[in-house]
Order: C-alpha cells, then structure tokens, then sequence
C-alpha cells in the first residue's frame, strides 16, 4: 500500500523536454531514429525529470511523459487503427475548413505542431499503452508514481472523424466501447504492477460544458467530429469514465479537467467556473478531481463545496504557464479555502496543468518548472505544520 504526507505535492504529468530529447523526438518521428535508438535518450530523460521531481518535494512522481508526444497522441505507438495527423492534415478532412482554419488561429494553435490520433481502422491494443513508462519511472524512484492516460471521452471524440473513422465506427459511442476497454486494460495493467495514481486527462470537457452545439470549438476535438447537446456530451463522457473505473480497487483514480495548456496568452485559452460540471463530477467514480485553481479563469473553490463528501481534490495552485513564482502564501489561502469543503487528507497539492502538455510547445523551462514545485513543497509544509 502506498503512503504519502498530509498535502501531497504531485504532479498533472508533463514536463518539458531537453533539447537533446526533442531533436530525438523529431527524427524519430521523420523515421531517421528507431525506437531502439530512441528508448536510452527518453531514458535518460526520464531519470532526469524524477532526481528533479524529487529534489523538489514532489512527493506521487510522474515520468514528465518524457516518451511522448503530447498527452494523447503517443497512444499510436501502441494501438493498432489510429494514425497520427497535424491539425494541418487534418484541415482537408474537417467539415468546415475555413472556419476550423480561423478558429486555430484565432486560438493561436500551431497546426503543424500539435498532432491529433485519429482511427482509420479497428482499435486493437497491440501492448500496453503506459505500462512501459510506469516501469521506466518505478527503476528510478521508490517514491509512489503517478501515470495520465487520456480520457476516454477525450480519445472517442478526437480520435472519431468521420469521414476517416466511419467505415469501421458509425458512431462514436461505437468507437467508445473500444476505448474503454483499452483504458481498462491498461488501468488494471498499471495496479497490478504497482502504480499508485493514474489520472485520465479530459482536458475539453470544460469547452463542451460551456459551448452549445453549434457554438465555437477549441481546436482540440471539438471541430472534428459532430456533437449533441452539451448534457448528452458530459452524459456520454460520465458513462466512458465510469466503465474505465467501475470496482477497480488497489489504485487511485483521477480526473484532470482543465481549460487549454496551449498557449502562454491567458485570453485564449478557455475560462469559466466548474459549476456546470459539479453534477457531472459528481457522478463520475474516480477518487479524485485534479482541478486548475491558480489563475482566475476556473473562479472559486466554492463550487467544490456542492462534490460528494468522499471526492479528493488535486488542487491546481500554480500555473504552469507564468514565469512569475506563486508564493507559499497564495498556496496556503488557496488550500485553506478549500478547507472549508475538504478534510485536509482529500487535498493534494498540484500545478494546473502539465509544463509540457505539446513536445514542441513547451509552457515554461524546467528552471521555472523545478522553481514552481519547490514552493509547492514549501507551501504543503506549512499546511502539514498546522494540521498534523
Ligand atoms: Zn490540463
């Protein structure tokens, strides 16, 4: 059984890479590395992210998801019937290309950069999609270790586009019987050999939660494939979840919900409140909410007061995005806040999102990254003082 100090300090999972691992990263994605050449480097890259983790404080480490990607589309590697896309290539499939073009701009994604799984067959896991990484980390550290995977309702609707996916899923909701049982598997996967925490990334279920059907969508999946009203969208995501999760015991389970890690321009990037998830959190059977709290764009922790009285908090107090170093005091009152709602056992200290959601869109250097964890340590100290 894993065990860890009142306040926890973790991580949401990224961080950003060296210079050595993306020009690896890009050659082998050109063809021009094998993954053989490729596994010593994001070795090497990994045992750096856990010494930093732990000389920080951290306490539930991650591996800095130095082997992939971005948060969802290392799942290629993995599964049979998805192929990687660019927002770019995808552009000449998406129903309504001028509009998804402005909208990337507008949003200021890179298209070129941020790349999109999408199915173009039937979905057979071919090996574990995290066990491997789980295992890189567990060889470095004798600390609890943390693994993101990505939200089943996130990789049913990114990974859906129809004119691609149809011939083999009609539906998404088609598509989503297989992700769930992918992400089963792997959950029970990762329990089994030991992992502590695995938390599922639904990073865009604030965009459906604040968009009507027909609304402006984040670049992320939204634009992709066609999407009912927001309650059957959150209904559907509630339903995905709870399959991945349902009587799953021995390991922690998380949701992360946030609102775009994209972009260092705050107004961007999506804002508004947790309120009309709150019924939907509700009901989901993950232990923990992994939730953004340090910027203004996700308002007040009082909502979280409305959660059932056994659903943990990871509550986000630093953004991962600003140069500017939160201080011990800022993370304090955020906590005490939360107080009010939570027993102090149910809070763990996190940033709000990954330093390094997109390999080649790093949100901040891992002097500012190291900076940032450090103080969340400094932070869960003065709380352990007052409520040990
Ligand atoms: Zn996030």
């Amino acid at each position: 059984m894993h065990t860890w100090p009142l306040f926890p300090v973790t991580v949401v999972g990224s961080l950003p890479r060296s210079p050595a691992l993306l020009n690896a990263l890009r050659r082998k994605q050109a063809g021009r590395l094998s993954a053989a050449e490729f596994a010593p480097i994001a070795t090497q890259a990994v045992q750096e992210a856990v010494a930093l983790q732990e000389q920080a404080g951290v306490d539930i480490v991650s591996d800095g998801e130095q082997w992939r990607d971005n948060f969802y589309s290392f799942i290629v590697e993995h599964v049979d019937g998805v192929r990687l896309m660019s927002l770019a290539e995808l552009l000449d499939y998406v129903e309504n290309k001028a509009a998804f073009e402005r909208l990337l701009n507008a949003l200021d994604v890179p298209a070129f950069a941020i790349k999109n799984p999408v199915v173009i067959g039937p979905v057979r896991r071919r090996e574990p999609l995290a066990l491997g990484e789980y295992q890189g980390v567990a060889a470095q550290t004798t600390r609890p270790i943390k693994i993101a995977l990505p939200g089943p309702y996130l990789l049913t609707r990114s990974m859906w586009v129809k004119r691609l996916s149809a011939e083999d899923y009609p539906t998404k909701e088609a598509l989503g019987n297989d992700v769930v049982a992918l992400l089963r598997a792997e959950l029970l996967a990762l329990r089994d050999a030991g992992c502590a925490f695995v938390q599922f990334d639904e990073p865009v279920l604030t965009e459906v939660a604040f968009a009507g059907p027909h609304a402006t969508h984040t670049f992320m999946c939204a634009a992709l494939s066609e999407k009912s009203s927001p309650e059957e969208e959150l209904s559907f995501a509630v339903d995905l979840i709870n399959r991945v999760v349902q009587g799953v015991e021995g390991i922690k389970t998380g949701l992360h919900v946030c609102r775009g890690n994209w972009s260092r321009q705050e107004s961007v990037l999506l804002q508004g409140a947790y309120d009309p998830l709150i019924p939907y959190f509700s009901r989901m059977q993950v232990q923990q909410l992994v939730l953004e709290y340090a910027t203004e764009r996700a308002g007040s922790v009082e909502v979280l007061g409305d959660l059932p009285p056994d659903k943990e908090i990871g509550l986000g107090v630093c953004n991962p995005r600003s140069a500017d170093i939160e201080s011990v005091e800022f993370i304090v009152g955020k906590v005490h806040a939360l107080l009010r709602h939570r027993q102090p056992e149910q809070i763990y200290l996190n940033p709000d999102c990954g330093f390094g959601t997109f390999a080649e869109r790093p949100v901040n250097s891992m002097e500012v990254a190291t900076q940032k964890l450090r103080v969340l340590y400094q932070a869960a100290e003065v709380l352990r003082q007052e409520y040990r």
